[in-house]
């Protein structure tokens, strides 16, 4: 079912969901469903499932170092058909214009629909370690309002090389992501609600944000929005703080602020245990927050370990 069917059948309460990362290469699946299994009691509508891009490795012959470009994760898809199979659950993959051609871009939605995927999250990706800048995939997206346009054409039954004249088209439900602290290389807040704007125009149903530790910058963020005309869900993302280093890495990584309290309650604790419980509680505050407000749901980034997320979700939902 479709994101926002699931947003319109709900009368009026906060729906809980999630994001795993799919396990790096070599480890089981089980790995993954280990992590799931508790959180289902929840009755998580949807949950995602991130996509990596290709990464260089560097592995030494003869002495000399040699880079080579890989996936270190398995893709998203075979991980949401499993999760479908499994939980019977709407599950999202995260397509991404980096590391794709527009072409294997579409063979993958091909996939997505045949495998009854109603939904797809379109992402532009991030830049890769060696790179200042991203660089789109030669044959690939700049943007993920392209993404989004190739998603619509699909829906409609376009295909790249031809029209197929189908009344089995997919139907996708596209979401996108927001910044309410604006993207990294956005010139300002004002210029990236424009493109955010330009990617609802182009079909976007959905806006999930990034992770912020202070409500009142969502609540600007969404009334910014809706100021500008957007008009389609948007829907906060949540990430509880679990050990201390997250206090320089996630502002260095994805540029969100981080409260004053918050970090002193971070640096009085002991260990990383105390950490990840301080974490715990300023997410239920938050989150209880965003609930009263009467948010349609809360999505949480679970970073491939979930007792945290679960002791928030006991608290809340
Ligand atoms: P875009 O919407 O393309 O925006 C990128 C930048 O370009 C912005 O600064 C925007 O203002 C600007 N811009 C947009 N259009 C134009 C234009 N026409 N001209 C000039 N500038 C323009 N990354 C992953 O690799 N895998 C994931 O699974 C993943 N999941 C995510 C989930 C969520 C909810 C969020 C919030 C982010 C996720 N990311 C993921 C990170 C995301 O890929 C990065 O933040 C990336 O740098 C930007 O992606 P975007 O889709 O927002 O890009």
């Amino acid at each position: 079912m479709k994101v926002t069917d699931h947003l319109k059948q709900n009368k009026g309460e906060t729906l809980f969901s999630f994001e795993v990362i799919p396990p790096v290469k070599g480890k089981s699946i089980d790995e993954l469903y280990k992590n799931i299994d508790p959180l289902m009691e929840f009755n998580p509508p949807f949950i995602d499932v991130t996509t990596s891009r290709e990464e260089y490795v560097y592995i030494e012959r003869g002495g000399l170092l040699d880079r080579k470009l890989t996936r270190m994760r398995p893709g998203s898809l075979g991980i949401c058909a499993s999760i479908k199979h499994k939980y019977d659950v709407d599950a999202i993959p995260h397509v991404l214009c980096g590391g794709f051609t527009k072409e294997e871009t579409e063979y993958l939605l091909v996939d997505c629909h045949y495998l009854g995927i109603d939904n797809v999250m379109a992402l532009r990706g991030d830049s890769m370690k060696e790179e200042r800048y991203f660089e789109p995939t030669e044959g690939g997206h700049q943007y993920a309002s392209d993404l989004v346009k190739q998603i619509k054409q699909l829906n409609q039954g376009n295909y790249l090389h031809e029209v197929i004249e189908s009344d089995n088209c997919s139907d996708f439900c596209i979401g996108v992501a927001g910044y309410p602290e604006k993207h990294m290389e956005a010139p300002s807040l004002q210029s990236d609600l424009k493109r955010l704007k330009e990617k609802v125009e182009l079909g976007a149903n959905y806006v999930v944000t990034q992770m912020f530790f202070d409500n009142q910058r969502y609540f600007e963020f969404v009334d910014a929005a809706r100021d500008m005309g957007i008009e389609v869900p948007i829907l906060p993302g949540i990430k509880p703080i679990a050990v201390k280093k997250h206090l320089q890495l996630l502002p260095q990584v994805f540029r969100v602020d981080i409260p004053e309290d918050l970090i002193e309650a971070v640096e009085t604790c002991s260990d990383n245990k105390a950490v990840r419980q301080v974490g715990i509680e300023w997410a239920i505050q938050q989150s209880k927050e965003l609930q009263e407000k009467g948010v349609p749901v809360i999505h949480y980034y679970s970073m491939g370990k979930s007792d945290n997320i679960k002791a928030i979700a006991q608290a809340i939902f």
